[in-house]
């Protein structure tokens, strides 16, 4: 069996990933092995009644010895080992959850039901490093990938509301601190003045009580419509993402769709959601969007534009921990008869992360 390195294994991402391999069983087609760069010698994770003793996830003599590589490490970790593992003549598959890699000319980014074709194209060829995409272009495609499959989109915004945990397991954890003391300070003005309750959140909010260390401002009452560094055209490299992984996914560098919008941290605590204005480059009807949508993928479920179905299923609370992909909203916008108005949600630690990551490695096996 492959020796397969699993690095990264107890962060948010590589905690739902082990978590899907133990539900699917792929951990009875590898010989794992779990690698960390802070807790080497220690003791790992247990599957299947066996317990792993932690690996160093820095040492390139151990991690050479494997087949292929899961990393859900982070990007600075693979900016550092990555090319050093290359360069000492390993000539394994790499497999991974951050950005560091995914523009390189030869790395490919992996969404298989999206873009499979491409995936088979890049082993065929000998490449060797798969690369998970950015968690909302994953969901986005793989709620409205059919429209660009079918070549109907001459352009599209997306405004995203993304959760807490896509920046890892210490940003939830600050979110819900917020909001537990939020809740203490609340508690005892809840039968007093609506005003001075409100005017002790503000003050609350700007206060040392609140712990802004991996978010950089109050998440909780709050929202932050900035992810990731800052480009010198004013996006941010979240915003980014949207456009240039998008068109390498979809093999269309040559022929790139524009994509352009604003990236919003929201107060979820999993699962993003994304608003899209899709210009279409000719008029389709609702019915036959919806049914292009429905067909996509078994993962897919259009939800009506309905009061009651919205609230219901358009949101992070429906789809968190499963691997659906809810699109709605579906309508025709007043701007004109070929702009679309979506709204989508999905876990992004799943299709966004953890998903695409097993399907390769299962892929590879
Ligand atoms: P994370 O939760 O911060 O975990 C990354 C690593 O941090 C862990 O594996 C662990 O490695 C270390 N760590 C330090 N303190 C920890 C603690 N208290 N609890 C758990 N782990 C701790 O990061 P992540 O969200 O999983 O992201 C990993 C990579 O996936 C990043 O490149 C990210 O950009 C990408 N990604 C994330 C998401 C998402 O939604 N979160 C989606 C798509 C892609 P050691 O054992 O080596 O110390």
């Amino acid at each position: 069996m492959k020796n397969v390195g699993i690095i990264g294994w107890r962060g948010m991402v590589g905690s739902v990933l082990l978590d899907r391999m133990k539900t699917e069983g792929d951990f009875k087609k590898i010989t794992p092995h779990f690698y960390s760069t802070s807790q080497a010698g220690q003791k790992g994770p247990s599957i299947d009644g066996v317990d792993y003793t932690l690996l160093d996830a820095n040492s390139i003599e151990s991690l050479k010895e494997m087949d292929i590589i899961i990393s859900c490490q982070g990007g600075d970790y693979t900016k550092q080992v990555h090319p050093q593992l290359r360069q000492s003549n390993w000539n394994g598959y790499w497999i991974d959850a951050a950005s560091s890699l995914r523009m390189n000319e030869d790395a490919v980014i992996i969404l298989d039901p999206v873009n499979r074709n491409v995936i088979d194209q890049a082993i065929e060829k000998g490449i060797k490093d798969f690369v998970g995409g950015n968690c909302t272009v994953s969901l986005m495609l793989m709620g409205v990938g059919s429209l660009f499959n079918e070549n109907l989109v001459e352009w599209m915004t997306s405004m995203t509301y993304q959760a807490a945990s896509g920046g890892g397991a210490r940003h939830m954890k600050e979110l819900l601190t917020q909001m537990q003391v939020i809740g203490n300070n609340a508690a005892h003005m809840m039968d007093g003045d609506i005003l001075k309750l409100d005017a002790a959140m503000s003050k609350l909010l700007s206060s040392h009580e609140i712990n802004t260390d991996c978010f950089g401002a109050p998440l909780a009452l709050n929202l932050i419509p900035w992810i990731d560094s800052a480009l010198e055209n004013g996006q941010t490299r979240e915003e980014w993402k949207a456009f240039s992984e998008t068109n390498k996914i979809l093999g269309r560098q040559e022929n790139p769709i524009p994509i352009d919008g604003t990236c919003v941290r929201v107060g979820a605590l999993r699962s993003h959601s994304q608003a899209l204005t899709i210009k279409l480059n000719k008029s389709v009807e609702i019915k036959t969007i919806e049914e292009m949508i429905q067909s996509s993928s078994e993962w897919v479920e259009v939800v009506e534009n309905t009061p009651e179905a919205t609230r219901e299923k358009l949101c992070p609370r429906y789809v968190s921990g499963s691997l659906k992909t809810v699109v709605g909203r579906i309508r025709k916008m007043n701007l004109g008869d070929e702009y679309l108005n979506i709204f989508t949600s999905g876990d992004q630690l799943l299709w966004g992360a953890a998903e695409p990551l097993r399907r390769m490695l299962n892929i590879l096996l």
